[in-house]
């Protein structure tokens, strides 16, 4: 576990690691401190990256307030299955922690394969089950011949650290246990594995028809809408991209060791990114004629999507926000903003990767004031006043925030209900901005009430 956890705090596929001596590289990127867990721990982080793959059932081994913690909390949307909709738990007592619960789990192995017939069982092993040494591997291997069925081991005790190390957990366990152990049908030209891509509010239904337009073929999406055999087979593809650029690009960089497969980091938020990733995949995929096939499918998308926004771009322009979200999202909304002619006051680092700062500091040339490292309510209140903002965009936590100021708000974290990639998702985007804009409850709420007007 300590060489696994020291493997992949330490990726080597980051970019700000490639730069570093080998006694640098021993160092962690940035090691688990107390109080990381807030807003989700490693197994959090783990389900957030498996829970997609809704043809598999997802046992938690622990107590049951893991599986309470993070049930029913991503807005990931599937076709496949709604296996990831049942919170499976071994829900371990204080005898079970005296007496061990291998066998516990064992039989709840057993029980859902018999009564649920999933494709595959992903078992996650929590802070408890790890304090008391229960053998998950061994378990789910012993299992796993007797049901005749995959059960993947997933280590990812809460303690380890953040979120988005439990991403990283995740992503070894693909890697490990499921990689490579099936066949597709077929592989056509020009297959891809998309990483990273949960299928938010559907987002993934909105990237997939621009792939599928330029002959780009989806062959392993890791995870939204997945099932358990694309994952199985993702190393047939012959790129990977790479959508969250902290959470899974072990994934990617463990698929270019193993199978050679190079991969990229793009972005489908904003025109401007969602052409840059299509280049950058025509180019790992040598294909000179997809590159011209791209260059005029885009001029003629974006020329489409500008007539579509022509009712919200006057509404937008020039408004002042305020972006108090994370990871990928603080530098990639950011693009959209600019396009839609908005002006960014600052945006926030809580969760982002150095890559992330460094590419937010691009967008606002270099200004370190522009980031926002922390923000409890009242730092983010004082921001809006301070630069009169008119809109935040963060998540839903952050919504009461906006109702006390009595400003706009935009939901664009994990739990919101509208997608935003693509091309379809600037127009979704600008729409619902316009909207609250323009809403006449503020009107209402910025009014004098009756009894101050007499
Ligand atoms: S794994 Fe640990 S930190 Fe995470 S919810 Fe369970 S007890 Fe809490």
């Amino acid at each position: 576990m300590r060489l696994k956890l020291q493997t992949l705090v330490n990726e080597p596929g980051c970019d700000h690691n490639q730069s570093k001596t080998d006694k640098q590289k021993k160092e962690a990127c940035k090691k688990p401190t107390p109080g990381a867990t807030a807003g989700g721990c490693a197994f959090d982080g783990a389900q957030i990256v498996l829970l997609p793959v809704a043809d598999a059932a997802h046992l938690i081994h622990g107590p049951i307030t893991c599986c309470g913690h993070s049930y029913n909390n991503r807005g990931t949307r599937t076709t496949v299955g709604d296996l990831h909709d049942y919170g499976f738990t071994t829900d371990i007592s204080e005898m079970d922690i005296i007496m061990g619960s291998e066998k516990k789990l064992k039989e709840s192995i057993k029980y859902i394969t018999e009564k649920y017939r999933p494709k595959a069982v992903f078992v996650y092993s929590t802070c408890v089950t790890a304090m008391i040494g229960e053998d998950i591997a061994q378990v789910c291997k012993d299992v796993s011949s007797e049901v005749r069925l995959p059960v993947i081991p997933v280590d990812s005790p809460g303690f380890a650290g953040s979120k988005n190390l439990g991403n990283k957990f995740a992503g070894n366990s693909i890697v490990e246990y499921v990689v490579g152990t099936k066949e597709p049908e077929a592989v056509p030209e020009n297959s891809i594995n998309l990483i990273g891509e949960y299928n938010i509010a559907g987002e993934l239904w909105q990237i997939e028809p621009i792939l599928k337009d330029l002959g780009i073929n989806l062959l392993s999406k890791m995870t939204g809408n997945a099932t358990y055999d694309e994952l199985a087979y993702a190393n047939k593809a012959q790129v990977s991209v790479v959508i969250c650029s902290r959470a899974l690009i072990s994934i990617a960089r463990q698929l270019k060791d193993k199978y050679e497969i190079p991969y990229l980091e793009g972005s489908f938020y904003s025109m401007k990114q969602t052409k840059q990733t299509l280049l950058k995949i025509a180019e790992l995929l040598k294909n000179d004629e997809l590159k011209s096939k791209i260059e005029k499918y885009c001029a003629e998308k974006e020329e489409a999507t500008y007539a579509e926004l022509e009712p919200y771009l006057p509404v937008l322009k020039g408004k002042k926000v305020l972006v108090y979200t994370g990871g990928v999202k603080s530098w990639s909304v950011l693009h959209q903003l600019e396009e839609l002619g908005m002006e960014v006051i600052k945006s926030s680092t809580r969760k982002s990767t150095e890559e992330d700062i460094d590419r937010i500091l691009d967008h606002f040339e270099g200004d370190q004031s522009a980031l926002m490292p922390k923000g409890d309510g009242r730092t983010i209140l004082n921001l809006i006043k301070e630069h009169n903002a008119h809109l935040l965009l963060a998540g839903g936590r952050n919504m009461y925030n906006a109702m006390k100021e009595q400003i706009p708000f935009l939901d664009v974290n994990q739990e919101r209900h509208f997608a935003f990639a693509g091309y379809e998702g600037m127009v979704e985007l600008a729409r619902h901005m316009a909207y609250t804009l323009t809403s006449p409850v503020f009107d209402v709420a910025h009014s004098k009430a009756p009894w101050e007007v007499m």
